[in-house]
Parts: C-alpha cells; structure tokens; sequence
C-alpha cells in the first residue's frame, strides 16, 4: 500500500487511490490507513441513501439553516460570507454551497462532501462547495468528535485579529469561558491565531500543522482579518460557541476602548 502527503490541506486534489487505499505520514495520522472516495454520480440510488440517513438523524441542513439565518442577522455572515457545516452519521458532511446569501438558505444550497473533500451529494448540479471547505476537512480530520464546525466574519473578530503580532490572542478571564469548556480559576487560556492566505489550502495546511503538535485550549481558532471557526459535537453546541467567542470578542474590543488591563 503506497505512501501518501496528508489529503486534508489539498481537500479536492487528493490523487485518487481509491483501488488500493494509502496510509498518511503526517503526525496527526500516523500512518493510518486511508481509502481516497471516488466522487459518486448524483443517481437516484445515491439520493435514497441519502434520505435513509436524513431519517436517522434528522435534516441536518435546517440546523445549518437557522445558524445561517441567525448569524447572518447578527451581520457575521454578511451577503455570502461564512461557511457552516454538519457532518452526517457516514462521515460525510453537509456545508454551504459557494456564493449562497446567506440570510435565505435552502436545503439546495448545500453540498456533501466526504472527509477526502470530494463531492459525495450535489442536490444543484453546477453548485460548488464552500470556497473553504478545506478548513472543514481539516477541523473533521483533526477532531474526529466534531460534528459540526461554523466559521463566520465578524467585524470584531476582524479587528481583535489586529490587536496582536503573534501566532495566538489571549482570552480575557472572565465567566464566559465556561461555554468554551474552560473550568478554571483566573484561566489562562488563548485562541490561536493564523496567517490569511488567498490560497484556503494553505490555510488549511497550516492548521493541519498547528494542530498535530498542540490541543486547543478552546475549540476555537481564528484566521487573521478574516474570522473565527469553531467545532462541536453537535450543531447547537457549535452555535453557541460562536456566539461566545463573539461575545469575548466584543468585551475585548470594548476593555480596551475604556484602557482596562485585562490580565490575560
Ligand atoms: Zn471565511
């Protein structure tokens, strides 16, 4: 069986090697034995596989709908900006479709994709997914638990991105860290911080890397002048903690306009 690079920074261009699988060199893996999926034909015996495991667990997609709805309404998902997903009972997930306004979703305006991020379930034939959905492969690949992984672009996750020059922005002690999961006196904790790049894959990689070597403090990252994404064992609970780290973010912004130390 061949050796192969990590696929998950090069979601959609994974040779494929589905015939004989591949095991991954990356440290994350450690040669875990990979099978690449083939993109599967939109057919009507995929559709009703489809619908079995949308009896199973429910429609995920309303989930993502009404999180989409509700963001976009708090202007953190602006005109088509943001990208949310939910991953299915399979492996696979559900995310947005690109270029989807995102205050009207529609159960069409979603793509499934496998965690290889090859197309699995295109209910609009010309749709494409998420420009980066890279990411969300990453975050599924890095935390096998996550079933649902939401990033938004806040304009106060845009602006705290710019209060620090290094690779993380430490998190304010304050009570709301409990719905992050940080159950500490005076925590000191922080959410790590990456480099935006045109190329999403390359965002992705570097995730990838930061996270084959460090656990999360919080299941939070965020890109530089561009937002935060966050991961969780259910659709609810990745909703309430991008509204926590929003709400960090706003008292952050909000501490330093009236000078206060925040003692991170
Ligand atoms: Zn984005």
């Amino acid at each position: 069986m061949p050796y192969a690079p990590c696929p998950m920074p090069y979601a959609g261009s994974v040779p494929d090697l589905s015939e004989k699988g591949y095991i991954c060199t990356c440290k994350v893996h450690k040669h875990a034995t990979f099978k690449t999926a083939s993109a599967i034909p939109i057919n009507v015996k995929n559709r009703s596989k489809s619908e079995d495991l949308q009896r199973m667990s429910g429609d995920l997609r309303s989930d993502l709908i009404a999180a989409a709805k509700h963001f976009y309404d708090r202007g953190w998902m602006a005109g088509t900006a943001g990208n949310l997903s939910a991953r299915l009972p399979d492996g696979s997930f559900w995310i947005t479709a690109s270029g989807r306004q995102k205050g009207q979703l529609t159960a069409s305006d979603f793509i499934r994709m496998s965690l290889d991020g090859v197309i699995v379930e295109q209910p609009v034939p010309d749709s494409r997914p998420s420009a980066e959905t890279s990411i969300h492969v990453a975050v599924y690949n890095c935390f096998p638990d996550a079933k649902a992984c939401y990033h938004v672009h806040s304009i106060e996750a845009n602006l705290v991105s710019r209060l620090v020059a290094g690779d993380a922005v430490p998190l304010p002690a304050i009570e709301m860290l409990k719905g992050l999961g940080v159950w500490e006196e005076n925590p000191q904790v922080a959410i790590p911080l990456f480099t935006n790049y045109l190329e999403v894959p390359k965002i992705a990689k570097e995730i990838c890397e930061y996270f084959a070597v460090s656990s999360p403090s919080v299941p939070a990252l965020l890109i530089r002048d561009h937002g935060i994404t966050v991961w969780a064992d259910s659709p609810a609970a990745a909703y309430n903690y991008v509204e926590i780290v929003e709400y960090i973010f706003r008292y952050t912004l909000a501490a330093r306009q009236l000078n206060l130390d925040l003692k991170c």
